[in-house]
């Protein structure tokens, strides 16, 4: 499979050139099919296999369909990851791939003062990266609305359980529309995880590598 097979727009394209991909990744040739479709994804992966492309490439594509501006305090996509290293790297690679198109991203962790997160939520985002923790707080105080959130994504779930997330991502998920592209990343199934999956995901395609 190359990247140009995929579906994927000029701009997105490009970038990977620029970034110096020349093919994709078993998890990217085997997701980005089924993300392009608009199916939900349940992906067996462990960081380092360029899973962060697979959902980051059919996101930003979705994305450049509709390019208005977002209303203040929402997000057309929100990706969830356990830690604000993670949450750091994933916005990176949303903003490396999308350099040709220039989409609103933001990082939402804890351990940090509230206002300059409040002020960027104030903009609207096309992507959002968080921890669950601190993008509960934002949601409960009225600084986030994800109804009209199109796109979720769970990345390395199995983590999350580690770090005792589970409830404020069950918390999260309820805030969502149904009507939405769920994903979650995992590199292990511990049953939690299994649980998780059958009440978020709606006849998800499955992966693994
Ligand atoms: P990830 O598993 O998403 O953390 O990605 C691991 C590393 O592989 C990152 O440094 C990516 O920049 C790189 N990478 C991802 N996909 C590709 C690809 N198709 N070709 C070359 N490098 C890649």
């Amino acid at each position: 499979t190359k990247f140009s097979d995929l579906g994927l727009a000029e701009t997105l394209l490009r970038a990977l050139v620029h970034e110096g991909y020349e093919t994709p990744t078993s998890i990217q040739a085997q997701a980005i099919p089924y993300l392009m479709q608009g199916r939900d994804l349940l992906g067996i992966a462990q960081t380092g296999t360029g899973k962060t492309a697979a959902f980051a490439l059919p996101i930003l594509n979705r994305l450049l369909e509709d390019r208005r501006r977002p209303a203040p305090f929402t997000t057309r996509a929100l990706i969830l990851a356990p830690t604000r290293e993670l949450a750091a790297q994933i916005a990176d690679s949303f903003r490396a791939y999308g350099q040709f198109m220039r989409p609103s991203v933001g990082v939402i962790v804890g351990g940090v003062s509230h206002r300059p997160q409040v002020e960027m939520l104030s903009r609207g985002l096309e992507v959002l990266v968080a921890t669950p923790g601190r993008l509960l707080d934002h949601v409960a105080s009225g600084r986030l609305k994800l109804a009209a959130t199109q796109i979720l994504v769970l990345d390395e779930a199995d983590h999350m359980l580690d770090l005792g997330f589970i409830l404020p991502i069950r918390q999260i998920v309820s805030k969502l529309p149904r009507e939405r592209q769920t994903l979650l990343f995992s590199a292990t199934m511990p049953k939690e995880i299994a649980g998780l999956a059958a009440d978020m995901l709606h006849e998800p395609a499955e992966v693994s590598v």
